[in-house]
């Protein structure tokens, strides 16, 4: 996967002098099928830029699995949320497609690379993949799940499908037996199909596979298979189990191994880095800020106090907020963070001066003189007009939670990790959130130090009516918070 040839270095090996011969694969063979248990490492050549791109790719759809999940989001729920991302950043067509498949195989590969140094990495690795591989089985035609199968019959040797002759004349057998599993299964996806409709399902759509019937103890246990001359028939949505248990088993075996070559990685110094800092991102992926101009033209110093624009603030900044507005003042910290937050929004530097020099000297805790020797410097140095002139960015919640926690008297930081149970509940009261489950599931995330979760679920209750499935994703940066929430407000007022 990775140039052969590199830069020469005294006293480190170099792969040049490898004996190993360069395995080569066939391309359209080896991706026939858009699904892949991925038996097979990759071995051509891709360029640094590729590498990165194609793992940051594939984790942004990881992050957003793992969000949902710990949302208990189910699988349909899944499948919708990551729908838009997948066609985005890592789309597989139906037509073999050459260059989307070698990104989908390579990514998997790089970020094997990434997950395997830690028990912790590896589980979260494998359950994602995992639930990937069930998104994908589950949207491929049932020709292509045959297909699959067909393709990884060496490692699924006892499986048989059954022929549409055999279901033809066994169907009410099977559809009798596996009927109320699915009608389960259906409503575990949000589909209330009635048994007409299920009927119809396993007609059309079921293909039943056959089993050593001790292959599937677990499952005779449950009375939910047909069981016949010692085998055992399957309906598709049981064959998605064993295959995913069949990979997880697989992945598993392979991040070991892969865990044991890392040392050989460690002279290179192109991918190490790389590699580090991929598994410190997979929380913080950096939201760009860019500013859509049809959404900052009301952005000014009068109006970011007035409720149209503050409702649509995270927690974080509303709480910087109304320290500001209720003390005059804030310590640097929170200049930094809300300060940042507000150039994000789309507040300019002079419209910046002039809300916290307002703010400063409101009730005469300030003059306007001293304002401007003691703190103008520092607003003007935030938009890159002083000192360095570096244009900051606002920062993003792991940038947040990697500063020091307020003391008394300081208000930046994350509220959802900052805050005491009961003043996070009574916050969250505030924003309307007063039933007792959501609430609680809310504190669980924060007991697990999952902020960035609890912050995504207090944006999609407070959101409820105006999310659409598809609307799905992970906050971890505030300013993602506030455009998506004016987006949607906007997307709603057009519908209107
Ligand atoms: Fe702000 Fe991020 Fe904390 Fe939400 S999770 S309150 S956006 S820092």
């Amino acid at each position: 996967m990775f140039r052969q040839v590199k830069r020469r270095t005294a006293g480190r090996r170099n792969f040049e002098e490898s004996n190993n011969k360069k395995l080569d694969y066939d391309l359209p063979k080896l991706y026939s099928c858009r699904l892949s248990f991925y038996d097979l490492p990759p071995t051509r050549e891709i360029t640094l830029e590729e590498f990165e791109k194609w793992a940051i790719d594939r984790l942004k759809i990881l992050i957003e699995i793992e969000s949902c999940n710990a949302r208990s989001k189910s699988l349909k729920e899944i499948e919708s949320s990551i729908r838009g991302l997948l066609l985005k950043y890592l789309p597989l067509s139906e037509n073999q497609n050459i260059e989307e498949r070698m990104k989908d195989h390579y990514s998997h590969y790089i970020l094997r690379l990434v997950f395997c140094r830690t028990e912790e990495l590896r589980k979260k690795f494998i359950k994602n993949e995992t639930i990937l591989f069930k998104v994908r089985y589950n949207s491929l035609q049932p020709r292509e799940q045959q297909e699959f199968i067909e393709l990884n019959k060496y490692k699924l040797s006892s499986w048989e499908y059954v022929t549409p002759q055999e279901k033809s004349e066994l169907f009410d057998k099977l559809f009798a037996s596996s009927y109320l599993m699915l009608k389960s299964h259906f409503l575990s996806g949000g589909e209330n199909l009635t048994y007409d409709e299920v009927k119809q399902h396993v007609l059309i759509k079921e293909n039943f596979i056959k089993l050593p019937f001790e292959k599937i103890t677990n499952l005779v246990g449950t009375r939910s298979i047909y069981l016949h001359n010692g085998y055992g028939y399957l309906p598709t949505s049981l064959q998605l189990n064993l295959l995913s248990i069949e990979f997880q088993e697989n992945l598993s075996l392979q991040l070991m191994k892969t865990f044991q070559t890392i040392p050989r990685l460690e002279e290179d110094d192109r991918l190490l880095p790389l590699l580090n800092n991929l598994s410190k991102s997979f929380s913080s992926f950096k939201y760009d800020t860019e500013m859509d101009p049809a959404l900052i033209s009301d952005i000014n110093a009068t109006s970011i106090t007035s409720n149209s624009i503050s409702k649509h603030f995270p927690l974080c900044a509303k709480h910087l907020q109304n320290n500001l507005i209720a003390n005059s003042h804030l310590k640097y910290g929170g200049r930094q963070q809300l300060g940042l937050f507000l150039k994000g929004i789309g507040l300019n530097v002079d419209e910046a001066i002039k809300y916290w020099s307002h703010q400063f000297t409101k009730g005469g805790s300030m003059t306007v003189d001293t304002f401007n020797k003691e703190y103008k410097y520092n607003i003007r140095h935030q938009y890159g007009l002083e000192g360095a002139r570096i244009n900051y960015k606002p920062w993003d919640c792991s940038t947040i939670l990697s500063k020091p926690r307020p003391n008394k008297n300081e208000y930046h930081g994350c509220p959802y990790r900052d805050f005491s149970i009961d003043k996070l509940v009574s916050s969250l009261n505030s924003m309307g959130i007063n039933d007792q489950q959501e609430l609680n599931s809310i504190v669980d995330d924060v007991g697990r130090h999952d902020y960035t979760i609890a912050c995504t679920r207090v944006f999609e209750l407070t959101h409820k009516s105006q999310i659409k499935n598809s609307q799905d994703s992970h906050i971890n940066h505030p300013n993602l918070y506030f455009d998506r929430s004016r987006l949607l407000e906007r997307g709603q007022n057009k519908e209107a």
